[in-house]
């Protein structure tokens, strides 16, 4: 039996997400749409050491930056590590100004506002990463002679190979991040440095990868101190995975930052740790709709309203996300086998008919009438809790029935609403992809799935995390809307659907900001 992700589960053949009906949702607030779950981002919040003394918790807002979310994790004890002046501004605004004092300023490129904008707030640490940085706070400090904001070294251990075994390696020496090791003792001399920070690279699950780079830190404590510098606190970064595959073992979190935290402790060095994707991956789904489903002689294509604009990562990393349908797959053991050699071989062009007949039509003029016994159990009446939430796909049905030319060649078969879905209907391979015209557009590739049709609502899993924080207008498409699920059972709308005024506002009215 395969394990869903957190949060979700099928009650009556329908999927939950914390105990909420995700077609609800789809209905009120159309598609596609992030939807969160308070209670699994508790969750994953409470993985980390909030109330340890000597230990902060500074969640990556370049995750997820929402104000909501920043909140509710504010109020959940985290802090947070900045990477703009727009994500220091999103703290503030979402908390207060004074949060800024517990918080880490990082940044390989950081502009002199930025630094500004952290002396000014009494952010706690910068991490600079280059002397040149180092020099320019330096030179902005004066400006802000009672700032108490620290300063910090972002150190490259060139833990290619290590990091090698993360998906997204930064700690390698070819990477543009912070400094090596021998650079760093060279610099604190001439600036005053009074923490270190290093940050692996994404998406770790390999801990030994995360010890390998503690115990780097700890060697170079204690070179620094054998020069008589003294650090006073180190921040250990983020990387920690979460299993997209169900395949891959989960990391003990709250084990794993025992052991990297307690060392530093132990030498009354304050420690920093900076998660992002651990805290707000798994809290997050992405609610999606079929447009079309298309089979070519080599693929079945499901097409779908999301978009590599809405959720980049498979475009832009070939990252894996698993998607799930909104109805509960059917099981039907016997069958199994045979299903899934239609699966693996491209449909035929007769079962791609009784696909298309199956999804809404049926031809009804053309001589040979589809033989289809899968047809035939799908007219069936379906109790009501089995339906599907399809109401803008029943009108263009009912239009296009009403059409003339329509009438013509195709008679109408009982509405999708009292579609069965019967367990005759094996797996199908699927490429998952979306409306955005790029060959790169998918979600997911080559995905078993059980036979879609159109309007059916997939959810793609584990989106949290630099899912919505990655979005973009590519195609004029307007951001999707983002909901939570509170764990009182409510539901919040988060942040709602762009609107195409938003995008044109940025292009009209330009009078008031043009240069003289
Ligand atoms: C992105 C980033 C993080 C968060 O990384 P995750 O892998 O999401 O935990 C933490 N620190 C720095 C400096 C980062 O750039």
């Amino acid at each position: 039996m395969n394990q869903l992700p957190k949060g979700l589960s099928y009650v009556n053949g329908r999927l939950n997400f914390s105990d909420f009906p995700v077609s609800g949702i789809a209905e009120a607030h159309g598609t596609p749409t992030y939807v969160y779950s308070e209670t699994v981002l508790d969750d994953c919040l409470a993985q980390f050491p909030l109330n340890r003394p000597g230990v902060s918790v500074c969640y990556a807002v370049k995750a997820n930056n929402n104000l909501s979310i920043l909140e509710h994790l504010r109020k959940n004890g985290a802090f947070f590590e900045v990477a703009s002046s727009e994500e220091l501004r999103r703290v503030s605004t979402a908390t207060n100004q004074e949060v800024l004092r517990n918080c880490v300023a990082t940044g390989p490129a950081k502009s002199v506002n930025f630094l500004k904008d952290c002396l000014s707030n009494n952010v706690f640490s910068i991490h600079a990463e280059s002397e040149e940085e180092l020099e320019r706070i330096e030179i902005l400090r004066q400006k802000f002679p009672e700032s108490s904001t620290k300063v910090a070294l972002r150190i490259n251990f060139d833990t290619s190979g290590e990091a090698g075994r993360s998906s997204l390696p930064t700690g390698a020496s070819s990477d543009k991040f912070g400094v090596a090791p021998a650079e760093a003792l060279r610099l604190a001399e001439r600036f005053h440095i009074e923490g270190l920070h290093y940050h692996v690279g994404s998406c770790v699950l390999d801990e030994e990868v995360l010890y390998e780079a503690r115990d780097h830190a700890l060697d170079l404590v204690e070179e620094f101190e054998s020069k008589g510098l003294n650090i006073a606190y180190v921040d250990v970064g983020g990387s920690f995975g979460i299993p997209y595959v169900e395949t891959q073992a989960p990391l003990n979190i709250p084990l794993v930052i025992d052991r990297i935290a307690t060392p530093f402790l132990n030498k009354d060095i304050h420690v920093f740790i900076e998660p992002g994707r651990s805290v707000i991956a798994q809290s997050g789904i992405l609610v999606t709709r079929v447009e079309y489903i298309k089979s070519t002689p080599l693929k079945n294509f499901a097409l779908v309203d999301a978009g590599m604009n809405d959720l980049v990562r498979p475009a832009l990393y070939g990252s894996f996300h698993r998607i799930l349908t909104e109805f509960e797959p059917p099981i039907n053991p016997e069958k199994k086998s045979t299903e899934m050699t239609i699966a693996d071989s491209p449909v035929s062009p007769t079962s791609d008919r009784v696909l298309r007949a199956s999804e809404s039509f049926r031809l009804a003029e053309n001589s040979k009438p589809v033989p289809s016994p899968r047809l035939s159990r799908r007219v069936d009446s379906m109790p009501p809790d089995l339906r599907g939430s399809r109401e803008s796909f029943d009108d263009l049905l009912n239009e296009l029935q009403g059409n003339r030319l329509f009438k013509r060649t195709y008679a109408p078969v009982p509405s999708p609403r009292t579609v069965r879905r019967s367990s005759l209907e094996g797996p199908v391979k699927y490429d998952i992809v979306g409306p955005v015209c790029e060959s790169a557009d998918s979600l997911g590739l080559s995905r078993t799935l059980p036979r879609l049709r159109m309007a059916d609502l997939l959810i793609i899993t584990d989106v949290g995390a630099y899912g919505y924080s990655m979005a973009s207008n590519y195609n004029s498409r307007n951001k999707p809307a983002q909901v939570m699920i509170l764990s009182n059972g409510g539901v919040k709308l988060i942040s709602r659907r762009q609107m195409l005024e938003d995008q044109l506002m940025l292009e009209r009215n330009l009078d008031s900001f043009a240069h003289s």
